[in-house]
């Protein structure tokens, strides 16, 4: 009788315990994971390894995969510290008729774009009229105002930033049109660089288990470049910090030699209006607020060609499916000349800011014309 019951509590005690883990099982399986909005979507991207220039440097190459943020950019973290920053300033209240206006080559534009929608502003984006039409035409389907100015240098007051300050400010006084002009500013407001302080950079840490040897981005307002290069140097002591700059950008000077500009080229001048690239988004040819906050951190500059950022582009499209824009490409080349640089068995980490589709009536036009019979390689890239 004794052998019997000890058996029956046994069984009782089975079921119950196995009912218990069941319903511990079925919570588990069941937690809600629900995103508050598009808004509630950007950081935490993955970080890729990219197999093929990997194998070819004996490095670890990889790239933080911000063409997967929800507006398509790394430029979402930014435009959400710029309007979050501003609203906490009382310079922005929802819902109220305030704007929001930026002069922006057009990534910035497009993550404002849908974070005013969503927000309840309305975006004006001027933006220089060289750039890839699919930013424009994607900024007026998301109910933004465009103004398309033509390249012009700083110093004139048609710039494309000049022009949004301007408008901003004439908003902000007019006495017919209700509520304020806010003009977001993502080269001089520290917001920027502080959006990758507190993200980008953090999260390619912790990714990376701690271990990064090189961090290597391109500069458009210096944001990236600063906020990372800041996060990860206060963190690790031998980390090397590497701009990659494209062709006609004067950043590569200011880094190599401490001055701006090549004064036999006169960049920077009225001569030559603009940074000399098919790249958007990356390259620049004045100092600004943002790039100047990393700049004491940054070891390094690489400068890449045109061609090498096409044959970049392609080869990372043959060997790897993956369809990067422009600027993506001219990081990639620097990631594998810093990996080089430091020989085998390094983790370079560089960023690959937006997808190919942004980039198919300019960039990747170009890069199709180019685009011959013959197996890309690295070799042949580095060679361009
Ligand atoms: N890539 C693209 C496509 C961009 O639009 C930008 C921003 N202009 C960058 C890279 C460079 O980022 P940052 O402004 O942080 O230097």
């Amino acid at each position: 009788g004794i052998v019997i019951g000890a058996g029956a509590v046994l069984a009782v005690q089975t079921i119950s315990s196995v009912r218990r883990q069941d319903s511990t099982k079925k919570t588990q399986i069941l937690k809600e994971d629900i995103r508050n909005g598009l808004e509630d979507c950007i950081g935490n991207t993955p970080l890729i390894r990219i197999k093929h220039l990997s194998e070819a440097t004996g490095c670890e190459i990889l790239g933080k995969a911000e063409f997967l943020e929800p507006g398509g950019s790394v430029k979402d973290r930014v435009a959400l510290k710029l309007i979050k920053t501003a609203e906490e300033a009382n310079l922005l209240t929802p819902h109220s008729g305030d704007k929001v206006y930026e002069g922006t080559v057009g990534s910035t534009g497009v993550s404002l774009a849908f974070i005013c929608r969503a927000r309840g502003y309305l975006a004006h984006i001027c933006m220089p009229n060289d750039q890839s039409t699919e930013k424009s035409s994607l900024l007026l389907k998301l109910g933004a105002m465009v103004t398309l100015v033509p390249p012009a240098p700083i110093v004139d007051k048609g710039q494309f930033v000049n022009r949004a300050r301007a408008l901003a400010a004439a908003q902000t006084a007019s006495e017919t049109e209700p509520g304020r002009g806010f003009f977001a500013d993502q080269f001089e407001n520290p917001a920027n660089w502080k959006a990758h302080y507190e993200g980008t950079g953090p999260e390619i840490y912790q990714q990376c288990g701690g271990r990064v040897d090189a961090f290597v981005a391109g500069a458009g307002t210096g944001g990236t470049l600063s906020g990372v290069g800041k996060y990860l140097k206060e963190r690790l002591e031998s980390v090397r910090v590497v701009l990659a700059d494209p062709q006609g950008s004067g950043l590569y000077n200011r880094i190599k030699y401490g001055v701006m500009f090549d004064i036999k080229e006169r960049e920077g001048t009225r001569r030559r209006p603009q940074v000399d690239t098919i790249v958007e988004g990356i390259g620049i040819n004045r100092v600004t607020a943002n790039f100047e906050a990393g700049r004491p951190y940054v070891d390094d500059a690489i400068r890449v060609t045109d061609d090498e950022a096409l044959a970049m582009a392609r080869l990372l499209v043959e060997k790897e499916g993956l369809f990067v824009g422009s600027s993506s490409a001219v990081n990639c080349v620097a990631a594998v000349r810093t990996a080089m640089k430091l020989g085998p068995g390094h983790r370079v980490v560089t960023i690959l800011c937006d997808s190919g589709t942004r980039h198919l009536s300019k960039f990747w036009k170009k890069a199709g014309e180019v685009a011959g019979d013959e197996e890309m390689t690295l070799d042949g890239v580095l060679g361009c």
